[in-house]
């Protein structure tokens, strides 16, 4: 078993049922046990591509799967949401990154973990400090609480 933390967002649709349903096909793929879901949070879109706030959370869970394996099953549920891949950072109804990965460190053409952009994400952080702020964030080795304590937090707001 090896625990996993996922980021989920969405500014498309419905979001907040894209969500919630898409925490609950994770939940229900074999080899997937989820652990802990933080809140959800309202956020300022950080691209330049202009579009509207995003819900943003986090999950942790326990997976049989390999690295890869966990993409392919995110890109899948990804798909199952409606997501139509356009422009790098514009608008989506659905997106989920693989922030963590145990203390495993992997840089190949498809998979990069820990996500490379994650420990200047406060709509990442944030949420991802409500449930596992004592996780170390293996390229920094620094907690997850002390890297969300170090951005700016002002675009990030509870919503449920
Ligand atoms: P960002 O990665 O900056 O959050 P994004 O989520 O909008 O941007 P996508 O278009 O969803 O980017 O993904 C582009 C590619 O990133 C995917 O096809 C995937 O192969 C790759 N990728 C690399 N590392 C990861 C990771 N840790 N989690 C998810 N996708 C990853
Ligand atoms: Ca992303
Ligand atoms: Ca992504």
């Amino acid at each position: 078993m090896n625990k996993c933390a996922i980021a989920l967002g969405s500014n498309l649709g419905d979001s907040l049922a894209t969500l919630e349903n898409s925490l609950a096909v994770l939940g229900n793929t074999p080899g997937i046990d989820l652990l802990a879901t933080s809140s959800w949070y309202q956020t300022k879109p950080v691209s330049e591509v202009p579009q509207p706030d995003y819900l943003n959370g986090c999950v942790t869970l326990n997976a049989q799967q390999t690295p890869e394996e966990l993409l392919v099953l995110l890109q899948a549920i990804e798909l199952q949401f409606g997501r139509v891949r356009k422009e790098k950072w514009g608008a989506r109804t659905l997106d989920l990154d693989m922030l963590l990965y145990g203390d495993h460190q992997l840089d190949t053409p498809n998979l990069t973990i820990p996500h490379p952009r994650m420990s200047e994400r406060a709509f990442v952080l944030v949420p991802l400090a409500e449930i596992a702020p004592d996780w170390q964030e293996p390229t920094s080795g620094k907690a997850i609480a002390q890297l969300a304590a170090k951005v700016d937090q002002s675009g990030v707001e509870l919503y449920s």
